[in-house]
């Protein structure tokens, strides 16, 4: 899959992610934080793309290599949530900062004690309670990308280390390579697209009208957004399961009729779109 495509993805489980905070009152995470958490970490694997050993098949530097398994992206999810963990406490010291001045003119003027604890409020990030859940919701989200890459060919890697270091007659084990789907699908690409399109208004407005305080209409409310997006997931599931990659001129010519259809303006976009991509994968794969 492409990034794009891990990265929609991504943003389906926040929604998902953000819609279940809602049902059970909870407003532990602002819904920039997980957009942006969650999106990171559904692409993030393909970080190893980067290292300019692209087709290596050692998982030290090679594409689909150590970042592709539970253990890298289990790394990668700590450093991704302590990193902005420690960014929104250094953000809360300043905005703290002026709640403690708001709080002591406050008593001053009224004689009243305000009920915000500033400490409390700045080191909130890194609570455990708080750290542990957005440390779980970024693991999830970057597994997603670690599952999208099983049914893709084998290529050169024959497949992704998911269970790395685990080995196998001194090579690591690899799995996947299952032939289902090629390196892009523009038919999940735009389904997503779409899920996140809409997926964004609902969730804007529910910020909005600050629905969660108005629970007969705030669960039906999250509920929908959590069925919608684990309705496009399964969908995509059902579909890859149904696909058959046998090479890639039969799929780059399958992917082509699928853009013939499209509405003009969609197919314009979807074709621009596939060019930029495919001058930065050459790039990246050392091409010229
Ligand atoms: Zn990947």
């Amino acid at each position: 899959m492409t990034p794009p495509e891990h990265f929609l993805i991504g943003i389906s489980c926040a929604n998902i992610f953000y819609s279940l905070m809602g049902i059970f009152r909870k407003n532990w995470y602002t819904y920039i934080k997980i957009f942006f958490i969650m999106g990171l970490m559904a692409i993030i694997p393909d970080i190893d793309s980067f290292y300019g050993v692209y087709t290596s098949t050692d998982p030290m530097i090679g594409h689909r290599g150590v970042t592709h398994s539970f253990l890298g992206v289990a790394v990668l999810a700590c450093i991704v949530v302590v990193s902005i963990s420690l960014l929104s406490v250094f953000i809360r010291v300043f905005t703290g900062y002026w709640k403690y001045l708001l709080k002591y003119f406050h008593k001053k003027v009224t004689g009243e004690k305000s009920e915000v604890i500033i400490l409390k409020y700045v080191i909130a990030p890194i609570s455990p309670k708080h750290f542990f859940l957005f440390l779980l919701f970024a693991f999830i989200s970057g597994s997603s990308h670690l599952l999208c890459d099983l049914p893709q060919p084998p290529s050169v890697w024959k497949g992704i280390p998911l269970f790395f270091p685990m080995k196998d007659g001194g090579q690591f084990v690899r799995n996947g390579g299952w032939s289902l789907i090629g390196w892009y699908d523009i038919k999940i690409m735009w389904i997503l697209a779409g899920a996140a399109a809409l997926s964004l208004p609902a969730v804007i407005i529910s910020r909005f009208f600050d629905l969660v305080r108005v629970r007969f209409i705030a669960i039906p409310f999250f509920v929908l957004i959590i069925l919608f997006n684990g309705g496009v997931l399964y969908w995509i599931g059902k579909y890859i399961a149904g696909c058959r990659y046998e090479g890639e001129l039969k799929w780059n010519q399958y992917q082509a009729n699928v853009i013939d259809e499209l509405p003009v303006e969609i197919k314009n976009i979807t074709l621009k779109g596939r060019t930029i991509f495919i001058s930065i994968f050459r790039q990246v794969q050392g091409y010229k």
